[in-house]
């Protein structure tokens, strides 16, 4: 496996609208135990491909039991309730930024395998997912800051 560059604000293509994808290849097989093991070695508990320069729709997070999640194209289906939470960014090192997020909610997207699933997140996993899905559309933290 090998260990990935993460990009940092203001690089670009933190700010991409990432591309869905059609077909799961070896190539973002790869791409997946690459991010995976780039996030673990930063302490990281989520991370989207356009941190590591490609702009496609794959994200990975930790679970509650630090299983890994690898999904493609995720989609937020539903969302309920609302909390704040303080967030960092592994692409934004000296931020930690106040954001408010629905508390629940359900995701649907493709798992590495090519197969659909849907993930039912609350708490801490709900907003990981959030914070990634986010930056599928160019969105970070920073976004949130209350404005002076
Ligand atoms: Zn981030």
């Amino acid at each position: 496996m090998n260990i990935l560059t993460i990009r940092m604000f203001p690089d670009p293509i933190l700010r991409e609208k990432c591309l869905r994808i059609s077909e799961i290849t070896l190539q973002e097989r790869e791409l997946f135990n690459n991010m995976a093991y780039t996030m673990k070695l930063n302490n990281g508990v989520g991370l989207a491909a356009s941190q590591v320069g490609i702009a496609k729709q794959m994200i990975v997070a930790k679970n509650q039991n630090n299983r890994l999640i690898k999904m493609v194209n995720p989609v937020i289906v539903e969302a309920k309730g609302s909390d704040f939470m303080l967030e960092g960014c592994l692409s934004v090192p000296d931020e930690i930024v106040e954001v408010e997020r629905p508390f629940e909610v359900v995701i649907t997207g493709i798992n590495e395998k090519g197969k659909e699933v849907e993930l039912k997140a609350s708490g801490l996993l709900a907003r990981i997912m959030q914070h990634e899905i986010d930056h599928l559309c160019g969105k970070l933290i920073i976004d949130y800051k209350k404005k002076e």
